[in-house]
């Protein structure tokens, strides 16, 4: 009778749009302390826009939108393709690059003609000890304060400009962070963006534990810090850089319309995209597992 009940709830979970990939994931999402989710296309949409654009002296702001578009052009970064639409939307023509670089949870750089340019995160364009000027640095305060994501363009290490880029909340996000908190499970962040707009995204839906500027390398190590003491962890995510927090927690859920090596690291998927479907796995298993007992 034990496989059927689980079976049951399997097809159950479907009907919520959770799939279960693994019956020991189902059976462990019960006695979960601490949900972990992941910021960028998980508790927010992942669609980017731009913002705002500032210049440094002397520098044409139509100029600066060509040359980060042609740097991003080879990128698949939710903030390249807010770059690359921006462009598009001021009818700007396109700009051939080459030697295009990813740096990892950290930028891309790339040429164009003869110079090399790059699009950068304020932790790298620190890492570089590159000097940011003053115009932009009281834009970059403002931007983050606003919990917007920030990104210089560089021209070798001299900064041309800052585009502040924002992201949308999803609006279940905050009910899906209250009915864990209600049902006593912890929840925190974590991200590889800035420390000011993972607190914006924080104070927005409630969660007070935020753990940002974490390089992609990195998240897995959060995972495994959280877990000492005999700790349960469950990651949610939706990226590439997911994949291995989300195979390391004790359960891994992957947001549906991720990527597929996040969904492939995941013990359960959220076919909905709805970040509430956590608190919904959770109640399932509790179901499913306390009639077995
Ligand atoms: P997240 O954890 O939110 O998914 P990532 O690890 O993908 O974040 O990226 C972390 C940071 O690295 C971004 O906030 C951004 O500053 C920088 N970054 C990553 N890829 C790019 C890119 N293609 N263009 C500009 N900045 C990027
Ligand atoms: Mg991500």
């Amino acid at each position: 009778a034990i496989p059927l009940v689980a079976q049951i709830s399997t097809s159950r979970g479907a009907k919520q749009g959770l799939l279960i990939r693994s019956r020991p994931a189902l059976e462990t999402a019960r006695t979960i302390d601490v949900v972990l989710f992941d910021k960028t296309g998980t508790l927010t949409e992942g669609r980017q826009g731009v913002e705002t654009v500032v210049v440094g002296d002397g520098v044409d702001e139509d100029e600066a939108v060509t040359l980060a578009a042609a740097v991003e052009a080879k990128s698949e970064h939710p903030i390249a393709r807010a770059i690359i639409a921006e462009a598009a939307d001021r009818d700007l023509k396109k700009r051939r690059s080459a030697q295009f670089t990813a740096v990892s949870g950290r930028g891309v750089t790339a040429r164009v003609g003869d110079t090399e340019y790059s699009v950068a995160s304020g932790r790298w364009v620190t890492e570089q000890s590159i000097e940011v000027p003053s115009t932009l640095v009281a834009a970059a305060r403002e931007a983050g304060e606003a919990g917007q994501t920030v990104v210089y363009l560089l021209e070798g290490d001299a900064v041309l400009a800052l585009f502040a880029i924002a992201d949308v909340i999803r609006p279940e996000s905050r009910d899906a962070v209250a009915a864990l908190q209600k049902r006593g499970v912890r929840v925190a962040l974590l991200t590889g963006d800035a420390q000011p707009v993972a607190e914006w995204v924080g104070r927005e839906l409630g969660i007070d534990e935020v753990h940002a500027e974490v390089l992609p390398g990195q998240k897995s190590d959060v995972v495994a810090e959280l877990q000492r003491g005999g700790t349960s962890v469950m990651m949610v995510g939706d990226g590439v850089n997911d994949a291995p927090a989300l195979a390391r927690a004790d359960v891994g859920m992957a947001i549906g319309a991720g990527t597929d090596v996040a969904i492939e690291s995941a013990g359960i998927v959220l076919a909905s995209s709805d970040p509430r479907g956590v608190d919904q796995a959770i109640q399932l298993s509790r179901r499913t597992y306390a009639k077995m007992q």
